[in-house]
């Protein structure tokens, strides 16, 4: 007689949810330690991805993907020196310079990225800072977006608290503004702003009530350490980015990064799924670096929690998959896009519920 109570050895731990070092995952939490990211991080690969999979699924609708659509508003000749940027004006990459577009422009832009399917518009603008006369043109254009149906996202380097009022004020939804790196590598990729410099960024925006949108870049000569700590320090803001953006280095010769180790597949695959992990909620985007990336290690990405990607042939200054090959791939893999993306992230699945608990540490 066969026994059905008993799991078949190949289904026992289905449902653990235990890391090495107990952390119950599934849980928003911002008091997270290195020792349990790494131990994420040194999960068998298998079990790593059914993880993030599982959480993803509990607050979030399977198989669809938030498309965004980035626009480079104002290009190059900015005065930092980001080892990764084609737009420092310090290295020469043959970067063709624009001033600050005009408002009508953006506004075109905006409406054929909607009708193309996105539901988000980024405006990114090299600057260190932006000037108060810029700021002004770019509200507009914020305002314009939003009239045409589209949540609005903006990157502009560093605000102050009153800019990001401003900005607020003109109906920005997202700021983004990326941590790159771990603390302790963040000197060998950038010397003119510092981490902290950044994280008051972060907290600015946060203060004057626009969402976060903020990640990183793998593939920069970092260990898994560092990754681990970029994710970490995510995590354990106050509050989780909304939109937390994985980017694969794009490798532009004439800047110093151009030539760095280019990162494998697999470990690429690990750092989303582990910023899936850490926060449940947030939309994972699927960033720069999709262009040389397979299909294949795109669709595991998704199945690692990614359930966002720049859409469009370009991203700020590099390449982009062109619409049509996104498409096949979406058509190919039964992916949709999402057009309501703030209900799909307020409601757990019924399926999960029980693994959607809210930690956070005493401070926050
Ligand atoms: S990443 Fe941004 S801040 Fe850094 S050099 Fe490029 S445009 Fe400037």
């Amino acid at each position: 007689m066969v026994d059905t109570d008993t799991p078949r050895p190949e289904h026992r731990g289905m449902h653990d949810t235990k890391t090495p070092q107990g952390a119950n995952l599934g849980q928003i939490r911002h008091d997270w330690s290195l020792a349990e990211v790494e131990a994420l991080f040194a999960l068998p690969f298998l079990d790593l991805v059914f993880h993030a999979q599982r959480i993803h699924r509990a607050h979030f609708e399977p198989n669809t993907v938030q498309m965004s659509t980035l626009l480079s508003i104002k290009t190059g000749a900015c005065p930092e020196d980001c080892a990764y940027c084609p737009q420092s004006v310090r290295y020469d990459t043959g970067l063709e310079r624009d001033a600050l577009m005009e408002v009508a422009a953006v506004r075109e832009c905006a409406l054929r990225a909607k009708a193309a399917g996105a539901t988000r518009f980024c405006m990114g603008a090299a600057y260190r800072s932006p000037k108060a006369k810029d700021l002004a043109v770019i509200a507009e254009m914020i305002r314009e977006v939003r009239a045409a149906g589209l949540e609005t996202c903006a990157t502009l380097g560093m605000v102050t608290p009153a800019q990001a009022e401003q900005l607020k004020t003109a109906g920005l939804d997202f700021y983004n503004h990326n941590l790159d790196t771990s603390p302790e590598f963040y000197g060998e990729i950038i010397t003119t702003r510092t981490y902290q410099d950044r994280l008051d960024t972060l907290e600015a925006v946060r203060d004057a009530g626009l969402k976060v949108c903020c990640g990183g870049i793998v593939g920069m000569g970092e260990s898994v350490t560092d990754r681990a700590k970029l994710l970490l320090t995510l995590a354990n803001l106050p509050e989780h980015p909304e939109s937390v953006p994985i980017n694969q280095l794009v490798q532009v010769p004439g800047t110093p990064l151009n030539g760095a180790a280019p990162v494998e597949p697999f470990d690429f695959v690990r750092a989303i799924a582990v910023a899936r992990i850490l926060m449940p909620r947030a939309h994972v985007r699927l960033s720069a670096g999709r262009e040389t990336m397979s299909d294949e290690t795109q669709a595991l990405c998704f199945l690692a929690g990614a359930n966002s990607i720049f859409y469009g042939e370009r991203l700020l200054t590099t390449g982009n998959p062109d619409v049509q090959r996104d498409q096949k791939l979406f058509a190919r893999l039964g992916l949709k896009a999402e057009t309501r993306p703030e209900q799909a992230a307020a409601a757990p699945a019924a399926t999960d519920r029980a693994h959607v608990h809210e930690t956070r540490p005493a401070t926050a």
